[in-house]
């Protein structure tokens, strides 16, 4: 029998740690990526070109059987380009809505989940008609191309809009509410072609400089979880979407909003891999094969998952401790580049914080 080759569009940690995900269940993986660093081809073969590059890509579809991606910012083109050879998921039309910020909420409002209020900008003087209707409580945004808090301007009163580069003007942007949020929450859903879903527990999220930088699972429990995993699950069916899913919220006492959706396995989900039955890694690639998905269950209590962010501390590997799980990407260190993560997983809140706390202690670091 011959094994079924998983195409990956970019070779970052993600498509590592699917394939890392995918061997033990006899899956071959290419990954494509324009970057000969790229760290998914310390775990497998990478073909090296850009992603305009037909001739590569039609190289990269004779290899494969089907083809998934860990970048959302994959030119939709070459998506489709692919989807006439091989099999894709997520489809190349949800990927077009999830890569800007204003179809992506439009597309939210339309189906009836709250997002958070925005106004459209193309320059200077729309931008202080916008933030002055925001009460000057807003974060200008690009449309595209924006992740990690990348591409964003806090407004806080009028003179800041004079303090904008020209340049952020010839993007096309969006201006967004100001959220007094009590908290950041992502679902992580997982839908297969037959319509099969599941959530793994609320993931309660911290984030320093718009970089995600500790997840906590299960989240605190809170009034309006519940309507939150919902808003997820109706996303991912009127997606009519394939693999995984990751919806973020904001979250007060009497509202939730999503912030936004990445089309792919997420950071917020690196926890599932030591702390649930099925990681969410294994449970896209069951998806996007058609296979019934794993159990989402966790394994035991609680998780926490640190990331590391530019640098490790100097002696991250002489750290065993039970419970203690590292994960390093194989990437040149670099300011604000994530490189790695640590989970830790605990039975209950107390022996979490107390576990975590111990190891910050231990690595002489503070999150
Ligand atoms: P994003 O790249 O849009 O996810 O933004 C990165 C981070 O910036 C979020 O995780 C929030 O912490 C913060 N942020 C983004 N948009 C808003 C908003 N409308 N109100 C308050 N905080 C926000």
């Amino acid at each position: 029998m011959k094994n079924v080759c998983i195409g990956i569009l970019g070779g970052g940690q993600l498509a590592r740690m699917m394939a890392l995900a995918g061997y033990p269940l006899g899956l071959e993986f290419v990954f494509f990526d324009p970057s000969a660093s790229a760290c998914a081809g310390q775990v497998g073969e990478l073909m090296v070109a850009d992603y305009h590059n037909e001739l590569a890509l039609e190289e990269f579809c004779k290899r494969v059987d089907v083809v998934t991606l860990d970048f959302e910012n994959v030119p939709v083109a070459s998506l489709r380009y692919i989807k006439k050879r091989k099999p894709v998921f997520p489809e190349p039309d949800i990927l077009e809505v999830a890569q800007d910020r204003y179809l992506e909420k439009s597309f939210c409002s339309k189906h009836g989940i709250p997002t958070t209020a925005f106004e459209l900008v193309n320059s200077r003087s729309e931008l202080m008609f916008a933030a002055k209707k925001f009460g000057y409580e807003g974060i200008l945004k690009t449309r595209r191309m924006g992740y990690d808090g990348k591409g964003q301007y806090q407004i806080n009163k009028a003179e800041s809009i004079n303090q904008i580069p020209d340049e952020i003007f010839h993007s096309p942007l969006i201006l967004e509410q100001k959220v007094n949020f009590d908290r950041e929450v992502s679902v992580v859903v997982v839908r297969n072609a037959q319509g099969e879903v599941k959530t793994w527990p609320l993931c309660e999220n911290k984030h320093k400089n718009g970089i995600l930088t500790t997840t906590i699972v299960p989240a605190k429990q809170g009034p309006l979880d519940k309507e939150t995993e919902a808003h997820a699950v109706t996303l991912s069916h009127v997606l009519n979407y394939v693999g995984v899913l990751v919806v973020e919220f904001f979250q007060t006492d009497s509202r939730v909003m999503v912030n936004e959706m990445a089309p792919r396995v997420h950071n917020s989900g690196h926890w599932s891999i030591e702390g649930a039955h099925t990681s969410q890694f294994e449970n896209h690639l069951r998806a996007g094969l058609g296979l019934p998905l794993g159990s989402t269950a966790m394994n035991g209590g609680m998780a926490a998952m640190l990331n590391w962010i530019g640098a490790f501390p100097d002696n991250v590997l002489s750290i065993s401790e039970e419970h203690l799980y590292w994960h390093i990407y194989g990437k040149e260190p670099k300011e604000g580049r994530k490189i790695g993560h640590s989970t830790i997983l605990a039975s209950d809140p107390q022996k979490l914080h107390d576990r975590i706390v111990n190891l910050v202690r231990k690595l002489g670091v503070q999150l």
